[in-house]
């Protein structure tokens, strides 16, 4: 136990203008029965914040092409095995029609840096979905894009931006990436798009390769800089054909103590439970919203193109069609006391 105690941790996580270095470390090392009581009220947060429901939003994962080589992606340039495919703006607003039928308010835009689909098309595909769903969200996760690119999808009608920081530290950084990356960019990136008006996310891989605590804490203070309205993390899994390959996955227990302490920190952030989450632990979703995650990402991709998104090994993907899919979360749901929430589900002050 800390010399703080377990009271004075929270009550800092809490209250304080910036959480101290020392203490977020403290509250990392927290052995498992200390951890209950931090969990239990995590929860209770996410229900005065949310109630029971929980948000979805439609993923559309529209291009496993990536000019990058980030080490630890199954997408990276140089991986020679992996099958890509490219959405054609059809294709898109094809799935936006399913996923608008199916009740969705929120469509995410995910892929790797395809350097066909340029910001001018992407603000081209935004526009026609804000033409025909104007009062529904939509989230780009689209990478590392210059200032006048973020601009021009912002002025296209984008309402949010996820683009996780994955390491905050400059030298593991640099582990994860090649030399043509940086941190500095990348934060950069997070904040521009913050002043641009998106709603902004951002978030680490939970056991990179080469990532420690004092790493994971370096996350945790520039999450409090960077006051995102949605939090993503999820632990790293390794991907076939990767310099990353044969590491060891990070862990399930280690990403759900993060939700819980973000949560306290973070009580109306928009924070999921991700599919690598649910990828390692056969309930990781349901895990997640017991942590304090609100937000689940469907996803509504056409199955012959989803199977080619392999961003790691063994992704989970969905066995059924995008009704079933929602049935079936719907059902998980409510076995815990929660319920699919078809809100916008915008970031509230
Ligand atoms: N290209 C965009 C980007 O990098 O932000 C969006 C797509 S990228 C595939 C989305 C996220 O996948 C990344 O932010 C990264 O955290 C995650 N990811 C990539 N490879 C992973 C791996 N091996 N294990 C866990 N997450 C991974
Ligand atoms: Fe490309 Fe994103 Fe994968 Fe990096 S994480 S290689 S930017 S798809």
């Amino acid at each position: 136990m800390s010399e703080k105690g377990i009271n004075g941790l929270i009550s800092i996580l809490r209250d304080a203008e910036n959480v101290p270095k020392d203490v977020w470390h403290s509250l990392l090392m927290l052995d498992v029965d200390e951890r209950k009581e931090v969990v239990s009220l995590a929860r209770r947060i996410t229900e005065e914040n949310f109630g029971k429901g929980v948000f979805v939003r439609a993923l559309i994962e529209i291009s496993s092409y990536c000019k990058n080589n980030c080490r630890y992606c199954g997408l990276r340039a140089a991986n020679k095995d992996a099958v890509r495919y490219r959405l054609t703006k059809e294709d898109i607003l094809e799935c936006c029609n399913e996923a608008a039928l199916l009740g969705f308010n929120t469509f995410v835009m995910q892929g790797g840096e395809d350097v066909v689909q340029n910001d001018e098309w992407i603000a081209d595909v935004v526009r026609s979905i804000k033409e025909l769903y104007p009062n529904k969200a939509v989230t780009l996760s689209l990478g590392e894009r210059s200032d006048e690119g973020y601009a021009l999808l912002r002025s296209a009608g984008a309402d949010r931006y996820l683009l996780r920081h994955e390491t905050a530290c400059e030298k593991h950084y640099s582990v994860l990436h090649p030399a043509t990356m940086s941190s500095a960019n990348r934060k950069h990136c997070l904040f521009r798009l913050k002043e641009l008006g998106f709603q902004v996310g951002s978030g680490m891989m939970v056991g990179s390769p080469g990532q420690s605590a004092d790493e994971l804490v370096e996350d945790l203070a520039f999450l409090d800089s960077l006051k995102p309205a949605m939090i993503g993390i999820g632990p790293f899994i390794p991907a076939s054909g990767t310099p990353f390959a044969n590491e060891k996955a990070g862990s399930v227990e280690t990403v759900l103590w993060l939700i819980s302490l973000l949560r306290l920190r973070f009580p109306k952030a928009l924070i999921p439970a991700t599919t690598a989450l649910a990828t390692l632990c056969e309930n990781g979703t349901e895990q997640g919203i017991l942590a304090g995650a609100n937000v689940v990402m469907p996803n509504v991709t056409p199955r012959g193109y989803a199977k080619n998104y392999t961003i790691y090994d063994n992704k989970k993907f969905r066995d059924s069609e995008s009704a079933q899919q929602l049935e079936l979360l719907e059902k998980k749901l409510n076995a815990i006391d929660r319920f699919v929430d078809y809100g916008r589900g915008d970031y509230k002050i």
